[in-house]
């Protein structure tokens, strides 16, 4: 279940399943308390859709403030609309090169590193091993969703951290509902493929064109991995049908801002306990 929550001028959605995990801090955050103007207004976290640099820089900061997380402990990507996933070690440095982050999901065991998804339709995935605390965010559009993103992430934590399905949850954040998302049959096309389509892929009522279910469609992709339908939460927020709450490139028009998701494994009480107790020898 999702509910509200609101931290500073912030307001954001929490799931209770991820909520239930002592070890995360997590938000799908509206677009609600921010500085942006217009179209952008107000909580737009990118630099890249036209809004004033300035706005969106005292947008991270009030984000920052609100969480007290540093600024520089938040991780975003380009997201690209493909399905590779950007894995973070726990420890050293995460950029290895000058390549551009040309990613569509991140992964990590490493603690106090936000990863973040932004989103204005596209589907927010967040996946969990709560056992092995290992965590994923997704941004899952069509061309994602079509690629099977989602269930690649599933996989990747099975494979390269021994993730069994018991212990993964998945968290699916406000995104495009299915009767505001009329697609071309060369989309349609992409899903006619996938296993149990029938579930999200619905002919509309214009000869030629689909309603398309984006979120129940990762749904859907995470289930087929094994992951029990109990450990899956699904916000019914629509952001198209609730535009006063969340950005919305289709319901806009294209011109809007991003609303920031992320997820954040919090640092390990056993090294602060530790570091206590080096203070208190030293006084
Ligand atoms: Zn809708």
């Amino acid at each position: 279940m999702f509910s509200f929550f609101k931290a500073g001028q912030i307001e954001y959605l929490q799931s209770s399943l991820l909520a239930d995990c002592d070890f995360l801090t997590h938000a799908f955050c509206t677009r609600r308390g921010g500085v942006s103007q217009d179209d952008y207004e107000s909580l737009n976290m990118s630099f890249k859709e036209g809004d004033e640099d300035n706005h969106v820089l005292q947008n991270w900061g009030r984000l920052a403030a609100a969480f007290n997380i540093p600024l520089e402990q938040f991780l975003v990507v380009n997201q690209v609309h493909k399905d590779d996933i950007f894995i973070v070690k726990p420890y050293g440095g995460y950029f290895s090169s000058r390549a551009e982050l040309d990613y569509d999901a991140i992964m990590t065991d490493r603690v106090d590193l936000a990863i973040c998804v932004k989103t204005a339709d596209c589907v927010p995935v967040f996946i969990v091993d709560r056992v092995k605390k290992v965590i994923a965010v997704v941004h899952a559009g069509w061309r994602g969703s079509a690629l099977g993103i989602s269930a690649k992430a599933v996989r990747m934590l099975m494979e390269n951290y021994g993730s069994a399905p018991q212990d993964i949850l998945a968290a699916i954040g406000p995104s495009i509902c299915q009767c505001c998302y009329q697609v071309d049959a060369s989309v349609a096309d992409n899903f006619l493929q996938q296993k149990d389509n029938e579930e999200f892929l619905f002919a509309a009522k214009k000869v030629g064109k689909w309603m398309l279910a984006l979120a129940c469609a990762n749904r859907r992709q995470i289930i087929n991995c094994g992951i029990p339908e109990e450990n899956i939460d699904v916000s019914d927020l629509c952001t198209v049908c609730n535009q006063d709450t969340f950005f919305s490139h289709r319901g806009s028009g294209g011109i809007t801002g991003r609303q920031i998701n992320f997820m954040m494994i919090k640092g390990e009480p056993s090294y602060h306990a530790q570091a206590d107790e080096n203070n208190c020898s030293v006084q």
